[in-house]
């Protein structure tokens, strides 16, 4: 007669006749007596640190302004003009460069598509990003940074659109978390901006595709704890993205996330392209 997982409870699994008040909550394939003991779980597993993945290339990316030289589309004098005034306005100089005229936005996007090793798309239909997955709500889109344009069932990938840098670790946690991965190609910022306001899962439903935004780990382990409770059986996986951490919760009938906000002023600490 197996005991609640919970280590600080320890309770007796009651016997199989037991009234289903009593019957209590299956949660990661385990054993809890109780909706309390569950928040605990899940309070434990969001706060166990994620070990970042190692990045894959060792090597530094060739730097933004020595790629357009290559290219050829930019001279040296206008290229330190760049940096230099770039130090005043605090861009990047992707944006310094477009800023101040000195090169369009197309050849930016190509040249940071190279350093990161992805493709690139010199225009983009929005139209396209309707199209998501049923699975896939706007609201973590929107969290990811990366918009689903494309599904290809057979290889379980989806094409996505970001911009730069590419977010590598919202595409790791797309993996982890629904065993899709994620085909980068990059765009400009302000068609990345478009497409993310733009994205529509195709065919949501109330059983499936929602997303709720949740402050801190206490918050979202009560959250689980409720969603638990009221399925009787769940399983809660979690990645860390740049802003938050994913969690999806899997019921017997239900798919739902939650994304954790952390500390306010991580939040704001978001990189301005
Ligand atoms: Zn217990």
């Amino acid at each position: 007669m197996p005991r609640c997982a919970d280590v600080s409870c320890g309770r007796w699994r009651p016997e199989v006749l037991a009234p289903r008040w009593a019957s209590g909550i299956r949660f990661n394939g385990r054993w809890y007596c109780s909706r309390t003991c569950v928040e605990h779980a899940a309070r434990a597993g969001l706060d166990t640190p994620a070990v970042p993945a190692a990045p894959a290339v060792a090597l530094p990316p060739l730097k933004l302004g020595v790629l357009l030289r290559h290219l050829g589309v930019i001279s040296e004098a206008d290229l330190n003009r760049a940096l230099e005034s770039q130090r005043q306005t605090g861009l990047r100089l992707g944006a310094e460069l477009q800023r101040l005229g000195l090169v369009p936005a197309e050849p930016i996007v190509r040249a940071l598509a190279a350093q990161g090793g992805v493709s690139y798309l010199p225009a983009f239909d929005i139209g396209r990003v309707t199209r998501g997955p049923a699975w896939l709500p706007a609201d973590t889109v929107r969290a990811l940074g990366v918009v689903p344009f494309e599904v290809d069932e057979a290889r379980k990938t989806l094409r996505v659109v970001c911009s730069a840098p590419v977010p590598r670790t919202a595409m790791r946690a797309l993996l982890k978390l629904t065993g899709w991965s994620a085909e980068a190609y990059l765009i400009e910022d302000e068609l990345l901006q478009q497409s993310l306001r733009a994205y529509r899962p195709v065919h949501a439903t109330a059983q499936i595709g929602e997303a709720i935004t949740v402050a801190g780990v206490a918050a979202a382990a009560a959250r689980v704890a409720d969603t638990a409770l009221a399925g009787r059986a769940l399983t809660m996986k979690s990645a860390r993205c740049d802003r938050y951490t994913w969690v999806r919760l899997e019921g017997p009938s239900h798919v739902s996330d939650l994304l954790v906000s952390r500390a306010p002023e991580r939040i704001n600490a978001r990189r301005s392209v």
